[in-house]
């Protein structure tokens, strides 16, 4: 015998109020060793930008926001990394060790790609694919409840596409003692029902969006009863709700300078480990684009050694053609929801009221992008090219049939364009490529090639 077991589900499933105490105690580090390649800090590309990124502005006033217009969502732990501008900001100890649970993600060397395309380059990917939900988004997730549990936020609300997202943050609740209630785009909510499992499996809550719970979603149903949904309206669904109650905060995977601030986790690690496999040269980098942060996370490192130093790394935002913004859109302030409730933020966008067609990359379905990534894009330190899906879910089978790993729908944008990239090349080059995740929980998206 080795001791006594619950046996009943109550046993296993009931978790009882979260109090003060308990999540201070949850917020202390454990003292586990974290891998030291995990970096310590996370890099901020604002340090070395030759203009600094516009402000995000008041919607009423159309003046630069205040922390204390923000205070009502976010942690001010937060806030300030929004407008910091120093270059390193340090991580809790705590949430590298969370890290450490699967950071350093692989660099791995696309051997069996190569041979197949007969191209010169040298092909690397950044696999983000490892991680217990499978994507980049748990470097941001668990940053984001670390930040708001200290304060004393109780529960966090967002909205989410494919599910990536509201299941990061439910992970990340779980571990650091936080509810989380989650909007997720009707359309995904739908055809993808293990995401939502997922999310219920960490603990968290997930309503279809539009739903009749919110003031917003309600007035979206008086007027469009059969939307299939759109991240911007999931996000005025979950703005509400945290506006309104004062202990839940609001979280938000993408688009956000602390939220590019968080992933560049990956770029840090790329570039130690490309040094490590005697490459001192990245030519190009690819990755897709949705709201922009696993691009940015990838991507800054290498763009801040570029003004530092004067290397000239390409690094291309690869988005779908059915949604984009980078290479279609206006680049202007616009609000980051439906219903016209974020803040202003000066961005490449379609429109607010933009609905993309549902597409099966539904983590690439948002009107808007990250304003840094836009500004650099604007700047021209960026470049931007759109995928048709078609060709993106082409290369990645071609990808999965090479190199083992079925890239998530979002990733294989990156995957394809770094494969016409190839194809091309006359010269040995090095290519990165940005893996955000895996299709493991996507894999009807490939049925109709299959
Ligand atoms: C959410 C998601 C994306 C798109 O979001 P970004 O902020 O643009 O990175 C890309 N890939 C995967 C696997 C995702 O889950």
């Amino acid at each position: 015998m080795f001791g006594t077991y619950p046996s009943t589900k109550e046993s296993y499933l009931t978790t009882s109020p979260v109090t003060g105490a308990e999540l201070a105690r949850s917020l202390e580090p454990l003292g586990v060793s974290v891998p030291s390649a995990v970096p310590t800090h996370w890099y901020n590309l604002a340090a070395d930008l030759p203009e600094p990124v516009p402000p995000h502005l008041h919607p009423g006033t159309r003046e630069p926001l205040g922390p204390e217009d923000l205070a009502p969502l976010f942690p001010a732990s937060l806030i300030e990394q929004e407008v910091a501008t120093e270059r390193y900001i340090e991580i809790p100890e705590t949430v590298r060790e969370i890290y450490g649970m699967w950071r350093p993600s692989p660099l791995v060397r696309a051997h069996r790609l190569e041979r197949v395309l007969g191209t010169p380059a040298r092909i690397y990917y950044k696999y983000e694919g490892v991680s217990p939900v499978g994507s980049h988004k748990p470097n941001t997730a668990v940053a984001q409840a670390y930040y708001n549990a200290l304060e004393g936020t109780t529960k966090l609300t967002t909205e989410t596409g494919a599910g990536q997202w509201g299941a990061s943050l439910s992970f990340a609740g779980a571990l650091l003692g936080l509810e989380v209630e989650v909007w997720q785009v009707r359309a995904s909510f739908d055809a993808k029902p293990y995401r939502r499992l997922q999310m219920e499996a960490y603990g968290g809550i997930c309503h279809p969006s539009p739903s009749d719970l919110t003031e917003a979603g309600r007035a979206i149903l008086a007027e469009h009863p059969d939307t299939t949904g759109s991240l911007g309206m999931a996000i005025s669904e979950a703005v509400e709700v945290a506006a309104n109650n004062p202990d839940a905060h609001y979280s938000l995977g993408s688009v956000l300078n602390h939220v590019m601030l968080h992933q560049t986790v990956i770029g840090q690690e790329a570039m130690v480990q490309l040094e490590e496999a005697g490459e001192p040269v990245a030519h190009t980098v690819f990755g897709c684009a949705g709201g922009g942060s696993n691009l940015a996370g990838l991507a800054f490192p290498f763009l801040g050694r570029n003004l530092r130093e004067g290397t000239t790394t390409r690094l291309v935002a690869c988005e779908p053609a059915a949604c984009p913004s980078l290479t279609q859109g206006e680049y202007r302030y616009d609000f980051g929801d439906v219903a016209g409730l974020t803040p202003l933020l000066k961005m490449y966008t379609l429109g607010n009221d933009f609905v993309p067609p549902a597409i099966h990359a539904g983590g690439l379905r948002y009107h808007g992008m990250s304003p840094m990534v836009s500004h650099a894009v604007a700047l021209g330190l960026m470049e931007a090219t759109a995928i048709e899906q078609d060709d993106a879910l082409a290369a990645g089978l071609l990808f999965a049939r090479a190199e083992g790993i079925i890239p998530a729908p979002e990733s294989t944008h990156g995957v394809a364009a770094a494969i016409a990239h190839a194809r091309t090349v006359t010269e040995p080059e090095v290519v990165v490529i940005g893996l955000s995740g895996n299709g493991q929980l996507d894999l009807p998206a490939y049925s109709r090639y299959v």
